[in-house]
């Protein structure tokens, strides 16, 4: 009989990884997955784009919990995961990163004695103000199945003492560098609008976390430091229209184009093109190091620090000097790094092969 699995995802970053794994399980076709979506950052993601662009298969069960303070979401999340378990009956349940979902899946399932498989384990930002930094501390310390995406994350847990824990631990490489391999041929299917506005030199930018979005300080430095830069250089920045609305205030230098969020296809193909990432987001510092493009992240810290070693990437925060003198830095320097820190491109192949093995409980990568 096929290994029943239900995967949980609700924001984008998720999907992301989702259209690897859950491609890779469907033509594996060893396991019955079913995909639960929660709704979680429904809009801001415009999952559905997501879906069809990516051929996710769909979800069976789509909730709609979203605009809700953590302690709601991550209820609401827990009480219909739950009802889906045991309608389900699944031998294992499979989360993905540090969203509300990921511990509502991970805690629902946990207390019902199913398995649970959490794939991004083992990073840490040591910021225990960040909401996703409490949920992916959680959701490791109660999961069967450890998928690490880097040897920074191994230690991680090693340093935490979960080598005593009898939980299957693997470096896996990380699942979004094998959802760029895969989707970096449909580059070609990014839109006219998209091609015309990335004409030219330009820094491509995002940001949308709260420890940003939600502190005017913030934000007036980081972006008193992007109208400098602009001076000089287009900034291409996709963002929401509650983070646009954010930033009503400011006065923005004509240089600095905002656009709406862009479905993968056209990230893929403004990640190509640009000359320097600007991001406060996880992925797209990975992303930045998979087109050997320079990152500098405005935050204070990050989980990929593999990149800051090896000065990929440069940690500015929000402070407007940093920022602009990290940008005249980096701006004509030839990107050498070779090293590839993410594994080998087939992470989906390793977690759906530790996922069916007998004596899986003797896997421990530490
Ligand atoms: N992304 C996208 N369109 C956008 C902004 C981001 O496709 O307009 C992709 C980006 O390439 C990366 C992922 O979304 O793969 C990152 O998501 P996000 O920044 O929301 O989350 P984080 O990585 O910080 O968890």
């Amino acid at each position: 009989m096929k290994k029943k699995i239900i995967t949980v995802v609700g924001a984008r970053p998720q999907f992301i990884k989702a259209a690897a794994l859950s491609k890779a399980i469907m033509e594996d076709g060893r396991i019955e997955e079913v995909i639960v979506h929660t709704g979680q950052h429904f809009d801001e993601n415009m999952s559905d784009i997501f879906f069809t662009e990516m051929q996710i298969p769909q979800p069976k069960y789509r909730f709609s919990i979203n605009g809700l303070n953590h302690g709601a979401m991550t209820g609401r999340m827990l009480e219909q995961i739950e009802d889906v378990i045991l309608t389900e009956k699944p031998d294992l349940l499979l989360v993905y990163g540090d969203t509300n979902s990921t511990l509502a899946g991970a805690l629902a399932a946990k207390k019902l004695k199913v398995k649970v498989a959490h794939v991004e384990s083992g990073l840490r930002s040591y910021n225990m103000a960040m909401p996703e930094e409490i949920n992916r501390i959680l959701t490791d310390r109660i999961s069967d199945f450890l998928f690490c995406p880097t040897d920074t994350a191994v230690a991680n847990l090693k340093r935490e003492g979960f080598d005593t824990f009898p939980a299957v631990i693997r470096n896996t490489g990380d699942i979004m560098f094998d959802s760029l391999l895969l989707f970096k041929q449909y580059i070609g299917n990014a839109s006219q609008e998209i091609r015309k506005i990335a004409e030219g030199t330009f820094i491509l930018c995002t940001l949308h976390r709260a420890e940003n979005t939600d502190d005017e300080t913030r934000l007036t430095g980081i972006f008193n430091a992007l109208n400098r830069i602009a001076e000089e250089r287009v900034i291409i920045l996709p963002l929401h229209p509650r983070t646009r609305k954010k930033i009503d205030k400011i006065d923005l230098h004509d240089n600095i184009k905002i656009i709406d969020p862009v479905g993968y296809f056209e990230m893929l193909y403004l990640l190509e093109h640009c000359s320097l990432v600007m991001t406060d987001s996880g992925g797209l510092q990975k992303e930045a190091f998979f087109n050997r493009k320079f990152c500098v992240t405005l935050r204070d810290e990050t989980e990929w620090t593999e990149l800051v070693d090896s000065h990929c990437n440069r940690l500015t925060g929000a402070d407007t000097e940093l920022i602009v003198n990290t940008y005249h830095m980096l701006k004509d320097q030839q990107f050498t790094e070779n090293r590839n820190f993410y594994g080998d491109g087939h992470t989906a192949r390793h977690i759906i092969e530790t996922l069916l093995m007998e004596n899986a409980q003797s896997v421990k990568n530490l």
